[in-house]
């Protein structure tokens, strides 16, 4: 059996199990940065159709050779002026984190006659590189989101800092679980927090077993890929 399909089936079984305390499987979205279209095709065979990039170009140039039932989800830091490329190629923004980008998701979306659903990435452990909004800035940025007709909030995201003892996550991801269901509980008009993004090759046992309603999972998936 094919290498990719292999991963794809064992890491579904380990989330069923690594979930099942919550009463709902983590959706895997097969995260295919820097893999060729022919590859990623592969994942069809496995009913698996959500995937994850994290660059407008690439996203553009290996389209016309994806299978046509992909989902992608925008996944990286995005750029403002990238976001007129990439509005009517994906179905999800993850990695909204200040307003101006939100308002040209949004503007952009109106001019497609779309409502484009977005996450809120947050940088849970408060490092300096990354992005996303503080812990702290999550419900005032959700208000924001909420008031653009382009826009429709549906979760958070966050990337998890690179420690070598992954258990040490653990009580990061139970933080972004309690965000999520903080959000989810105030119900804010034209908003539907049902996604909480996070977990990817490394920790994404973690993830599940803290709550994570979606995984995206790249090199555990499609082995190591070649770095930038
Ligand atoms: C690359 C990437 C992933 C997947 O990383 P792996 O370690 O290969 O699973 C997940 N999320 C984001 C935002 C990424 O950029």
């Amino acid at each position: 059996m094919d290498t990719i399909l292999e991963n794809v089936a064992r890491i579904r079984a380990e989330l069923a199990e690594a979930g099942s305390e919550w009463g709902q499987v983590p959706e895997l979205i097969a995260v295919s940065k820097y893999v060729d279209a022919e590859r990623v095709n592969r994942l069809c065979s496995a009913g698996l159709f959500h995937i994850g990039e994290n660059h407008a170009q690439e996203i553009l140039k290996k389209l016309p050779e994806l299978d046509a039932r992909f989902e992608i989800d925008f996944i990286g830091q995005l750029q403002n002026n990238k976001v007129k490329h990439i509005i009517d190629k994906v179905s999800m923004i993850q990695s909204v984190d200040r307003d101006t980008l939100a308002r040209e998701i949004d503007r952009r979306a109106q001019q497609h006659g779309l409502r484009m659903p977005v996450l809120i990435e947050v940088n849970i452990g408060g490092e300096a590189q990354k992005g996303g909004v503080t812990p702290e800035e999550v419900f005032s940025f959700a208000r924001t989101c909420a008031a653009y007709p382009g826009l429709k909030l549906s979760g958070v995201m966050c990337v998890m800092p690179n420690l070598p003892d992954k258990a040490e996550l653990m009580p990061l991801f139970r933080r972004m679980r309690t965000l999520f269901e903080q959000l989810r509980d105030l119900a804010i008009a034209g908003t539907d927090i049902v996604e909480l993004s996070m977990g990817m090759s490394d920790d994404y046992l973690y993830a599940a077993r803290a709550g994570a309603t979606h995984v995206r999972i790249g090199s555990a998936i499609f082995g190591h890929r070649m770095q930038k």
